[in-house]
């Protein structure tokens, strides 16, 4: 039973499970308010425990950590994806926790995640869930069956029950799923845990790849454009959300998000902000949520997946919003009030990864492993901080390692054009290729 939310002053103790560069844009903003706040991570050197006035060095699930927390904290908050949802309903016996363990588990979870948005009527990539030998001979014949898979588009349904146990298969409005994505139903970020399969055979040896844990297939979907919503729910229901975002992956990793009015077909972006509202709504979801879409070359919507707390394509609202996400994600947890945040400058965020230290690109052209590099020859800063209208964002790291967020820069302007001719010099300076 968890208990009853309250509001919180200036002057009380905050929590959040996970370290990372979320973490800490969160006691940034928590900290500029007047909260003090307690981070709980393990790694001694995370980004949000050195920024924190405390930091309990403990594994997420760890009871004296937890106790430790509770005892401290008036509410706490996550800011990791695959903080276990454990831990979460834990804390929320005692103090006010947003967002809510269950709503963490679906989003943990691709299973429970796609039939939450079928179950919100919000349109799915066609998709089966893989989860045992059988269930991948069952979506096997049932391609071969549909032949050369020129089938057309139709929205998949879900294949796991609630409790994300496959329900065998699947695909209720049969289409080919190859080519396809197959990605591990659990802890999977930035690309990572997905492979792309376009025949039977390279579907069979991925799932094996994979270590043969439950996965999804989805299809391969034709994207025209990426989008994402972020919305805040308070305890109380009322919401608010940012402005649609256009996102730009490269490797599967974000590489740039530009918000400005007019960067989205209008009537798909009040149906994007209508679907995000419903999956938060549905959830009975507290704090701030970000859901992805797909723009298809149709021009129709698709949702792509959730993640329960501020998010990568968010950051901009630190500088081009008078309400980012991550004071948000405190007004929720806080129980304060929420108020609609205006963006008042278009803007462009580029994340800055580790590839863009000089000295790994040096290790990388020579065939070393750029693992090992260390944050020696950064960027030429001073050159980017000439750009008007750039913010830089760096989350402490000490190590550059490839393919690791190490920070983002924000363009802000006071146009659109402007801001993406001003982000493209910067990506020029850093070495980042042209968008
Ligand atoms: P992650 O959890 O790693 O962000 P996603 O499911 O968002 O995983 O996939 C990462 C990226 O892969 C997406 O942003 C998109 O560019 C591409 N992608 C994922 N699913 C599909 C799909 N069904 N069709 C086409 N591209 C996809
Ligand atoms: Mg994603």
């Amino acid at each position: 039973m968890s208990v009853a939310f309250k509001s919180l002053a200036p002057g009380a103790t905050l929590g959040v499970l996970g370290g990372g560069q979320l973490g800490r844009m969160w006691v940034h903003a928590a900290q500029s308010m007047g909260f003090k706040t307690v981070v709980l991570d393990p790694d001694p050197q995370s980004p949000a425990g050195l920024v924190s006035h405390q930091h309990i060095q403990t594994d997420y699930l760890d009871s004296a950590g937890l106790q430790q927390m509770a005892a401290t904290c008036h509410a706490v908050t996550t800011e990791f994806e695959n903080v276990p949802a454990d831990a979460l309903a834990q804390l929320a016996t005692t103090m006010q926790v947003a967002p809510n363990a269950h709503a963490v588990a679906v989003a943990q979870d691709r299973r429970l995640e796609k039939a939450h948005f079928v179950s919100c009527g919000v349109p799915v990539a066609p998709f089966a869930v893989i989860a045992s030998d059988a269930d991948l001979d069952l979506v096997l014949k049932q391609n071969a069956d549909q032949g050369d898979g020129q089938t057309s588009l139709a929205h998949g349904s879900p294949s796991a029950n609630t409790d994300g146990k496959s329900k065998g298969n699947s695909i209720s409005n049969s289409v080919s799923l190859l080519p396809g994505i197959l990605k591990t139903a659990r802890m999977g970020y930035d690309g990572k845990g997905q492979v792309r399969v376009r025949t039977p055979q390279e579907l069979t040896d991925a799932f094996k790849q994979l270590g043969g844990v439950p996965c999804v297939l989805e299809k391969m979907l034709p994207l025209q454009a990426e989008y994402s919503v972020i919305v805040a729910r308070g305890h109380d229901g009322a919401m608010v959300h940012l402005p649609i975002q256009h996102n730009v992956h490269r490797d599967g990793i974000l590489a740039m998000t530009q918000v400005w009015a007019g960067v989205c077909d209008s009537a798909l972006a009040t149906q994007a902000i209508n679907a995000a509202k419903s999956i938060a709504q549905e959830l009975q979801y507290i704090g701030v949520l970000c859901v992805e879409f797909f723009v298809l070359e149709d021009n129709t919507l698709v949702v792509n997946e959730i993640a329960p707390r501020p998010h990568n394509s968010g950051h901009y609202s630190l500088d081009a919003c008078d309400v980012s996400q991550f004071e948000l994600q405190l007004r929720c947890m806080a129980g304060l009030p929420l108020t609609q945040s205006r963006q008042h400058s278009p803007a462009v965020m580029l994340n800055l990864l580790g590839d863009i230290w000089k000295q790994l690109k040096q290790l990388k052209q020579l065939g070393s492993d750029p693992d090992l590099s260390n944050c020696s020859n950064p960027p030429a800063w001073n050159k980017v901080l000439a750009l008007p209208g750039a913010h830089l964002h760096l989350y402490g790291k000490s190590e550059a390692r490839k393919g690791r967020k190490m920070g983002h820069l924000t363009i802000t302007a006071s146009t659109a054009d402007q801001a993406r001719t001003i982000a493209n010099q910067a990506a020029a300076i850093l070495g980042i290729a042209a968008f």
